[in-house]
């Protein structure tokens, strides 16, 4: 959490320290658009070391001059004016070079409307026609296009990301740039790429943002996800993240080993997509088995592709009243069941603690312990 009052704070005692500072990037763009600010960062053209001297900090990313200062309980991120250096592989700048003017620090930005400058009495400083842009609602490269997403990549899916939250039109040749220079998102980590996906799922405007994705042809792009994004474009409500991502691997028909989802994520897309493929209801026993999230997950894409009724009440309410919801419920253990029948531990206890189960769930067997002892020995008798 930052405060734009905190932020002003840190100005101040940079400057009675005898440096420069600003407030710059999205809290300055948020402010003039009256907009909740998110984070604040402050570019300055005192070292890591000399805002330490002055702050309590934190190194967050020393690499690129970052700090983190604390100031009432709140935090800012201090960063040193900087020059990027070449990029390597698209990926981090291979060196970043301090600069000694605040103008080449913003020209390093990505959009104009992430390039304005705040004093601490609220002054807009603009080197890049920001304001502009700001007030035509336009997302525009700072410097050449071509250049720019050839640095870096990301900053194709970051001008959709802005576009979602802000509903800005993209300029035009920063579009054209965008749909030429498309290709160097192979050379992003899928990480950044999955966190900026994330990011515009979320914004308000989404649906132009999707819109864009499919004229510049980005969404072909982004591995498994064109057909789903196609989709969901002529929907009139944007599913939320995990409902599109399963959609889009169920019309994949595959979870695209590139992406860097956790083995639990990745279940989830996997599983849900299957179920949807195979069930348009959800039984006692499915819901038992595979549970809420991905039955309700399930549902979902099936109604979004037409295929079933939007089922969410029910399977709320047939889960809540499952007679038990893991097998630990049941009441009688597997140790109780070799006590009971004397026999030797092996695959059968699994076997019949499964059936119990079963059992169970379909209301054919009530789970008392006299009831489940009774059955098991009857199950077990002569075998
Ligand atoms: P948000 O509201 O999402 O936080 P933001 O504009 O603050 O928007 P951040 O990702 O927090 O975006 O980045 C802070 C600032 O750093 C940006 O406003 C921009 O000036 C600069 N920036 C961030 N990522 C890049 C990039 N890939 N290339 C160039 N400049 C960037
Ligand atoms: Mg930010």
């Amino acid at each position: 959490m930052s405060t734009l009052k905190g932020a002003k704070w840190v100005l101040n005692d940079l400057k009675k320290n005898g440096y420069e500072a600003f407030i710059v990037g999205g809290a300055v763009r948020d402010y003039l658009l009256k907009e909740p600010l998110n984070d604040i960062d402050i570019t300055t053209n005192a070292k890591p070391h000399q805002v330490s001297k002055i702050f309590k900090t934190k190194p967050t990313g020393l690499k690129y001059g970052t700090v983190t200062v604390f100031m009432n309980n709140e935090t800012y991120e201090v960063t040193t004016y900087r020059i990027d250096g070449e990029y390597s592989d698209s990926r981090h700048p291979e060196y970043v070079t301090f600069s000694e003017t605040v103008e080449e620090d913003v020209k390093r930005r990505d959009f104009t409307i992430n390039g304005l400058l705040m004093t601490a009495s609220n002054e807009i400083i603009d080197y890049v026609d920001g304001k502009e842009d700001l007030k035509n609602k336009i997302i525009r490269t700072i410097g050449n296009p071509i250049d720019r997403f050839n640095e870096d990549a990301l900053r194709i899916l970051r001008a959709f990301y802005f576009q979602s939250k802000l509903g800005f039109q993209i300029d035009k040749d920063t579009r054209d740039a965008i749909s030429q220079m498309k290709y160097k998102l192979k050379d992003i980590a899928m990480e950044r790429i999955f966190n900026e996906i994330i990011k515009i799922f979320k914004g308000k405007y989404v649906k132009r943002a999707l819109h864009s994705l499919i004229t510049t042809g980005v969404h072909h792009e982004l591995p498994g996800l064109s057909k789903g994004i196609e989709f969901v474009n002529q929907m009139e409500d944007i599913p939320f993240i995990d409902a599109f991502f399963t959609l889009a691997f169920t019309l994949n028909q595959s979870v695209p080993k590139e992406w860097p989802f956790s083995n639990k994520h990745r279940h989830k897309y996997e599983t849900a997509s299957k179920l949807a493929l195979a069930h348009d209801q959800f039984d006692a026993y499915t819901l038992y088995t595979y549970g809420l999230e991905l039955c309700l997950l399930a549902n979902k894409v099936n109604y979004m592709l037409g295929k079933s009724k939007n089922q969410k009440n029910k399977i709320e309410n047939d889960f809540e009243n499952l007679p038990i919801q893991s097998d630990l419920d049941l009441k009688l253990r597997a140790t109780d069941m070799i006590k009971l029948t004397g026999k030797k531990a092996g695959a059968w206890v699994k076997q019949l603690q499964t059936e119990m189960v079963i059992e169970v769930i379909n209301r054919r067997l009530e789970n008392k312990k006299e009831t489940l002892e009774a059955y098991a020995l009857e199950r077990m008798k002569g075998v």
